[in-house]
């Protein structure tokens, strides 16, 4: 392609949105674990696309099975129910606890947590929503509310009743108990006691990421999500667990709430469930579908419940059983997460690295006494990389250093892991040096 008029015709015609400045270099196809440009340049993505595609770009299978359903059931008037739908709701409530048993099929994470906190306002009868302060849900408004502040420029007021707890960072602790850790427990109390002060006694649900991912790659600390569940059964308030980038292998189990001995009440899939192709499911139990269907649960999108990415879903889930890629996540994230610390003896402005499998977050830091953010080196990092064949997405959150989010596919092989991280070190020393 002749890249001038490219870029001219872009530029001329795409809207500008946000999230960081556009690739230079225009990319004309991706396959496995790389993206190719223009120039023929293949580039190794430890982004899986937009923290979506976990069996790589253009898995066979994939493929294959989106031919097969685009020419045989594309798309249907959503009161159609077709075998491809019943069966991706079974199979996602058999890999599911037992009370999680009733599926609904939307396009996008926001429509997912939009559909949630409904559900959630219909069964409570009340109004009110606790998010985290670092916490990424959508762009729809309910969704948007529960979004950390840093994206709703022009948006105007939120929600009424949105109620914000702060996000535990045990890197960089707020609070501080008796064995100078961060003292998550007071912190969650103190911050239910500002929730209950501004309540009107309508709150409706908790929505929160098992990881947060987009606000820094932030783990709670073990007991968190079980104690915040604690909370809200007190309150009468159901759990939402969103799971867009977490749920279906990414971090070593099916979900990540299976390793914190909580079940939501409702919980919300996107992203990896389609492994790239728009595909969500909010996911609940049958009394809480009961209730909200006597009391006129309406949410209705021209693409839910349709057959063609239905298809797609039933076939990620084939190949995650399949190429047993929960225990490759766990195998390889422990890999990645020791070859990361071991950059750290040569690279003193590696911070902190933590995360599940293969979702770990690198904050670099102008010293490691000081956790001084770096405040530019992130940026420049991640240009010496893609120049190098890598491509990594930082997450900037204001207060948080730079934090690389590192989600390659998990069908990555050992030798691209491996030439990912060596990218990753020259490039990282190049911009210290
Ligand atoms: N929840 C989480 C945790 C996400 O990371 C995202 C997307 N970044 C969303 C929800 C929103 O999903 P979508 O962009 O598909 O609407």
């Amino acid at each position: 392609i002749d890249e001038s008029s490219f870029w001219a015709t872009a530029n001329r015609h795409l809207t500008r949105y946000g999230g960081g400045s556009f690739i230079t270099e225009p990319i004309v196809s991706a396959s496995g674990s790389w993206v190719t440009t223009a120039a023929g340049r293949k580039v190794l993505d430890f982004t899986s696309g937009q923290m979506s595609a976990i069996l790589g770009h253009s898995h066979p299978r994939i493929v294959e099975s989106l031919a097969r359903a685009a020419g045989s059931l594309d798309h249907l008037y959503s009161n159609m129910i077709s075998p491809p739908v019943v069966d991706l709701a079974r199979r996602l409530a058999e890999s599911l606890p037992a009370p999680l048993q009733k599926v609904q099929l939307l396009s996008t994470g926001s429509e997912a947590n939009e559909a949630a906190l409904r559900l959630a306002k219909l069964v409570t009868g009340g109004w009110e929503v606790v998010s985290f302060s670092r916490s990424y849900h959508g762009v729809t408004s309910g969704s948007l509310s529960a979004t950390y502040a840093a994206g709703r420029r022009g948006y105007g007021p939120t929600m009424p009743g949105n109620l914000v707890l702060p996000t535990p960072n045990s890197y960089r602790p707020e609070l501080i108990g008796p064995d100078g850790e961060l003292d998550w427990r007071r912190q969650l109390d103190l911050g239910f006691a500002q929730i209950d002060a501004a309540s009107t006694g309508a709150l409706a649900a908790c929505i929160v990421e098992p990881i947060i991912s987009a606000g820094g790659l932030l783990v709670p600390p073990p007991g968190y999500l079980r104690a915040l569940q604690e909370k809200c059964r007190e309150r009468g308030m159901l759990l939402i667990l969103d799971e867009a980038q977490t749920g279906l292998c990414r971090t070593g189990d099916w979900y990540a709430f299976q390793d914190e001995g909580v079940v939501p009440d409702i919980l919300t899939l996107s992203k990896t469930l389609g492994a790239g192709l728009p595909l969500a499911a909010v996911i609940t139990s049958a009394e809480i579908e009961q209730t909200a269907f006597e009391r006129g649960y309406f949410f209705f999108t021209t693409h839910t419940n349709d057959p063609l990415v239905a298809a797609v879903g039933n076939t990620v889930l084939d190949v995650l059983e399949s190429e047993e890629l929960a225990a490759r996540s766990r195998d390889l994230g422990r890999r990645l997460a020791a070859r990361l610390w071991a950059l750290g003896d040569h690279l003193p402005v590696i911070g902190d690295v933590r995360g599940r499998g293969l979702l770990q977050g690198l904050e670099l830091v102008l010293d490691r006494e000081s956790k001084a953010p770096a405040e530019t080196l992130g940026d420049r990092v991640t240009q010496l990389c893609w120049e190098h064949g890598l491509h990594m997405n930082l997450a900037r959150v204001p207060g948080l250093s730079g934090t690389f989010r590192i989600a390659p596919p998990l069908t990555i092989s050992d030798d691209e892991l491996e030439l990912g991280l060596e990218i990753l070190a020259q490039s990282l020393t190049e911009a210290v040096g």
